[in-house]
């Protein structure tokens, strides 16, 4: 009797012991079919539903190019880093399909092109290539403003020759008059030397977050709070003109 319970005790306990690593091996695999799929995309953030519209972040500069610099020093690059990986976990969060042109300061040149310039054009024309072979994207491309005085100031929207481009830049523009009541600019169509905006086949904006030759928008863009205030204002334009 003794001997029957502490071998039924004995099968209780392996029972619950290959339960357990079975359990085990089972999440372990998929935590490793997991980074075996982002080691695969290196470039690529995929997040969200993969069915449906894809919301393209480009998070302006990067690399060996840091864009304009603020009054504190800091990049331009790094700046539209952090609004850029604030709107993709804002967007994911809502349950939208993201894809992000950089998600680090580092950018893998060829090592053949030697200069930054030859450097900076490669990686230009491999954005456009990334944002061109989704079927069905909307690309929200994220930059700083800088002017050789510290006067002009505010988030400005710029649209691609394009109908939803346009609708999307007026709404937020629109809207960022509610979160900033200073600001009375309007949404403009892009410049015909901006190259990325010029070769993207998809819809898209660029958002000029903030003058960092602006003491006091220089100051608020820094802040992780500002800025994700203002993903806010951007996902919520974004998001009432072209839903989910
Ligand atoms: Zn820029």
């Amino acid at each position: 009797m003794k001997k029957s319970y502490a071998a039924n005790t004995f099968l209780a306990i392996f029972i619950i012991f290959m339960i357990t690593l079975a359990a085990f091996i089972l999440v372990f695999s998929r935590v490793i079919r997991e980074n075996q799929n982002v080691s695969r995309e290196t470039t690529l953030t995929d997040v969200g539903p993969s069915a449906g519209r894809v919301l393209f972040i480009d998070a302006g500069h990067g690399g060996e190019d840091g864009g304009a610099v603020s009054l504190t020093g800091q990049k331009e690059s790094e700046l539209n880093l952090k609004v850029s990986q604030k709107l993709q976990i804002l967007a994911s969060f809502y349950g939208l399909s993201t894809k992000m042109t950089r998600d680090s300061q580092e950018i893998a040149y060829p090592e053949e092109l030697k200069n930054v310039h030859s450097r900076k054009v490669w990686d230009t024309k491999q954005r456009v290539s990334l944002i061109n072979q989704e079927k069905d994207a909307f690309l929200i491309s994220i930059h700083q403003n800088k002017y050789t005085t510290s006067g002009p100031s505010g988030c400005q929207v710029f649209y691609t020759d394009e109908e939803q481009s346009k609708a999307v830049s007026d709404q937020i523009q629109a809207e960022m008059r509610y979160f900033a009541p200073g600001n009375r600019k309007n949404a403009v169509k892009i410049s015909k030397d901006i190259y990325l905006m010029n070769n993207i086949t998809c819809p898209g904006i660029l958002v000029e977050c903030a003058f960092l030759s602006n003491p006091a928008d220089s100051m608020k863009i820094e802040q992780d709070s500002y800025q994700l205030d203002l993903v806010c204002v951007i996902l919520g334009g974004y998001c009432s003109v072209m839903g989910r």
